[in-house]
């Protein structure tokens, strides 16, 4: 059984859905198909809950009768027969009447986690529809059915294995199943989400809990390219990762793929397929527990970082020092990527900023703090490339104009990571692909 999972972009217009409609019925390998919301959705959503949680209700119910009037127009080109449309039709009302109805009353958050599930449950919906339609047989799976997460907004793997088992038993070896990305209960039983991008993650899952033959992630690029495509020319796309080094790329900054959704696949040793639905023939990029070739794969980027430097006369020859300033972080739970230290100092990076104050205050206890805004991680990934020894020797050649704010080299064997300004972040990507990358 294997799982294909359609981010926005390919359910995003009418003729893309129709697309995704072909893909899903080349074969007749049983399969769960978990779409993202159409592309754009989800942000408006966001947008809704932002104007309501400031209390600017006009605002608010203009962004839903725009995104209403979006609907509007999808279905009729989506869809063409009368019945096909009387039902998308009610769909819409429905999802926007309840957007309407939370108009009317006091908002919170869990309210405003209601509505950051329309776009999902919409563009199933939609779907599905547009399945019944051309007679297709498919069953609806309601993700709110099975999918979870726990009072720490850790998916509940086994809760989430039995519960489909037990679903998918009742219904054909063939079947099709449609299912929603991103939206989850939580611990409470109330509608819940992934975080943005997670309809990755909820594809993993997925897979990791009934233990499918493939996850396929399907976007509209090619795989992971070994650079940034938007940023660097002549990229291109990798054949082959593994597990760890798709782990590192997807955190550090390639946004193909949600990074928390490489885990449950790796964990049950299910293979993942980053592929593109414009160009369905194209052999993307398959990332699996097996380690191939040497060297270095790919760079990827990460923006939005802030590094915090704590300096410390009490840190030399001290131990015990870290685990306190770790500490810290782990108090305000936010986490830590990028780590240097020498003998009286060691700087941090975070891209989570909601509690910085509350940190730097408590660091200021250990000793004199200084913070650095707008920079960027450079990561550059492979296998063994630590074992490579000109690869560090090109890595600074690359680099030898910029300041550098931070290094890390030999962490693992498969990253290392540069901290640059924010500012210096494309003309680094492209030096180090020129450097690193011969063709
Ligand atoms: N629709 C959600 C988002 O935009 C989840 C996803 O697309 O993966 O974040
Ligand atoms: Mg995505």
């Amino acid at each position: 059984m294997k799982i294909m999972k359609f981010g926005g972009t390919s359910v995003g217009k009418p003729e893309r859905m129709h697309q995704v409609k072909d893909l899903i019925t080349r074969d007749n390998e049983r399969k769960i198909i978990v779409l993202s919301a159409l592309s754009g959705t989800t942000n408006a959503l966001v947008g809704i809950g932002e104007a309501l949680a400031e209390g600017k209700k006009d605002l608010a119910k203009e962004r839903i009768d725009t995104l209403h009037a979006h609907y509007q127009e999808f279905y009729k080109a989506l869809l063409e027969s009368e019945a096909g449309r009387k039902k998308a039709e009610k769909i819409i009302k429905e999802h926007f009447e309840f957007l309407n109805i939370i108009l009317k009353i006091s908002f919170n958050e869990a309210i405003n986690r209601d509505i950051l599930a329309q776009g999902e449950l919409l563009s199933t919906k939609l779907f599905y529809t547009l399945l019944q339609e051309k007679d297709i047989p498919a069953i609806f799976l309601p993700a709110l059915e099975y999918m979870s997460i726990d009072e720490n907004s850790e998916p509940e793997v086994a809760k989430i294995s039995d519960r489909l088992k037990a679903i998918l038993k009742n219904y054909d070896k063939d079947a099709l199943f449609i299912t929603q990305g991103y939206i989850c209960k939580n611990h409470r039983n109330e509608v819940d989400n992934l975080k943005r991008g997670g309809s990755d993650y909820t594809a993993s899952l997925i897979g990791a809990a009934i233990k499918a033959s493939v996850v396929e992630i399907w976007t509209d690029i090619d795989g992971m390219h070994n650079n940034d495509p938007r940023v660097v020319d002549k990229t291109r796309p990798i054949a082959q990762l593994s597990f760890d080094e798709a782990a590192e790329l997807a955190y550090f900054g390639a946004k193909i793929l949600h990074p928390a959704s490489i885990w449950p696949a790796q964990t049950y040793n299910i293979p993942v397929k980053l592929l593109n639905t414009m160009q369905p023939e194209a052999p993307g990029t398959t990332i699996t527990a097996e380690e191939t070739g040497k060297g270095v794969k790919a760079i990827a980027a990460k923006d939005g970082i802030i590094a915090v430097k704590i300096k410390s006369s009490r840190m030399l020859l001290a131990y015990g020092f870290l685990r306190k300033v770790f500490e810290i972080f782990e108090k305000y739970k936010t986490p830590i990527d990028m780590i240097t230290t020498s003998e009286v100092a060691v700087s941090v990076t975070i891209d989570d900023d909601t509690h910085l104050k509350e940190i730097i205050m408590e660091l200021e206890k250990f000793g004199n703090t200084e913070i650095d805004y707008k920079q960027t991680i450079v990561c550059v990934a492979g296998n063994m490339i630590a074992e490579n020894t000109g690869m560090i020797k090109e890595v600074v050649v690359a680099l030898q104009d910029f300041p550098v704010r931070m290094v890390s080299y030999g962490g693992s064997r498969n990253n290392v990571s540069i901290l640059v300004d924010t500012k210096y972040k494309n003309e680094a990507l492209q030096r180090l692909n020129d450097e690193l990358f011969q063709w």
